[in-house]
């Protein structure tokens, strides 16, 4: 064990300031990142790696983009952190509504745990109801009335899955299989009047990428338009990532509120909950429902932010991202067909679900085979060693960003294709 890894385990729980930077769910030592500029990132001890996570999604323009960094560092100047409004905010929001159009008033906070925490608050205030609707398999940062998995029957009762939440606090919260219109019909027709939210990944990308079809997402429109509460599009991830304005924009399907993170602070602690003037009258100060932050509209990161939107929307942005995605998809796909492993590939744009089980891709939490997560937490080690640096858990999914070249990808291929040989020697 190299003498930073002592030294973090010594000095923080697990040697992580987050559980899976830990490398538990996958064999081997995490390294430790030193710098990382385009596609690539390099550890302290020199290794290269093609990076496929993005530092979990916010990374679409890759490491260290010069007008990012040149953004920051011309707020940095001025200062780091007033307590006041600034111009950038003002910017930002302004960006952000440019491309939720449905939405009326922006909030930003640190992070996309807040932003949803924020925006349970605001939906429960609105409504003056209290329960609240999630879905098994679907992650909205660890706030703690939605750290609920259920088990996939119907609208299970929630049992938290931390120590350290109390059954009264996750007593309101039900849990949803995904992609099942009956379960959600039966909940609404029971306790339809008592839903003050549904929140839901509209883009599942946190168990694998868990594709919605289009009628199961409709139909939660309709159900919580039909019974007075409200609809929460979570699209930390895929906001600015899928469409400059999301999964909203892609169906065309407007939610009553949208929680952002990730991509809107290009690297920098950001994130924002919106909905329409109506709802966002609720937030202090324009009325009770209160939410505050000292470092909010952080300046030096509303800069991080709007100078990667402005990147992000260059003519073609978006089409090479697609057709960078479909080439990793293509690559892998590939690579696992020659070595002969059962998979299936889910993706959209530039996010990849790579799925190393018998069938179709799944598409509900239940549907994952458990026993292809061990699968992968061999593969992980060899892949790494290999210069490829995918999320250290088979639960989550491969980002690509414009920082990719079609070079790295077929880097990507190689890579793959070496690990999975020595998979095969080390495990027949
Ligand atoms: C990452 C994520 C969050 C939590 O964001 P943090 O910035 O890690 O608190 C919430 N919702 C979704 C969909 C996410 O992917």
């Amino acid at each position: 064990m190299n003498d930073l890894l002592a030294r973090a385990r010594r000095a923080m729980p697990g040697g992580v300031s987050s559980p899976v930077r830990a490398f538990g769910a996958v064999r081997g030592d995490p390294p430790f990142v030193a710098r990382g500029v385009g596609a690539s990132i390099f550890d302290v001890d020199g290794g290269e790696y093609v990076d496929l996570l993005g530092s979990w999604g916010p990374l679409i323009l890759g490491h260290a983009h010069p007008a990012v960094l040149e953004a920051v560092a011309r707020a940095a100047r001025d200062g780091l952190s007033f307590g006041a409004t600034c111009r950038g905010e003002v910017e930002l929001a302004e960006a952000v509504l440019a491309r939720f159009p449905f939405a009326g008033k922006c909030r930003f906070v640190s992070t996309g745990t807040e932003a949803v925490m924020s925006a349970v608050r605001l939906a429960r205030g609105f409504t003056q109801r209290s329960r609240i609707v999630k879905f098994e398999g679907c992650y909205h940062g660890h706030c703690d009335p939605l750290m609920v998995k259920g088990g996939s029957g119907l609208a299970t009762f929630g049992v938290a899955s931390s120590a350290g939440i109390p059954p009264e606090v996750v007593a309101m919260t039900e849990v949803l299989p995904l992609d099942d219109e009956a379960a959600a019909e039966e909940l609404f027709a029971r306790r339809g009047h008592e839903i003050a939210l549904v929140v839901i990944e509209p883009l599942p990308a946190n168990a694998g990428l868990l594709l919605q079809r289009e009628k199961f997402l409709r139909t939660l429109r309709r159900l919580t338009h039909e019974h007075g509460a409200l609809l929460l599009f979570d699209e930390v991830i895929s906001g600015f990532r899928v469409a400059p304005g999301g999964m909203a924009q892609r169906l065309g399907i407007e939610p009553d509120l949208v929680t952002l993170g990730k991509i809107l602070g290009g690297g920098m602690p950001v994130g924002a909950y919106l909905a329409r003037d109506e709802i966002m009258q609720h937030v202090a100060p324009l009325g009770p429902v209160y939410q505050a932050g000292t470092l909010s509209g952080n300046p030096v990161a509303m800069a991080a932010g709007l100078a990667t939107l402005r990147e992000l929307d260059r003519a073609g942005s978006y089409e090479r991202l697609e057709q960078l995605g479909a080439q990793l998809e293509a690559t892998i796909d590939r690579a696992l067909s020659r070595a002969g492993v059962a998979h299936a590939l889910s993706r959209m744009g530039s996010i990849l679900g790579v799925w190393m089980q018998q069938g179709p891709a799944p598409r509900a939490f239940h549907a994952i085979d458990q026993a292809a997560a061990e699968r992968y937490a061999r593969l992980h080690p060899l892949l790494l060693r290999e210069g490829v640096w995918m999320a250290p858990s088979y639960f989550e999914v491969c980002f690509v960003s414009l920082a990719h070249s079609g070079a790295d990808i077929e880097r990507v291929g190689r890579a793959l294709d070496r690990a999975l040989e020595q998979l095969a020697v080390t495990v027949p």
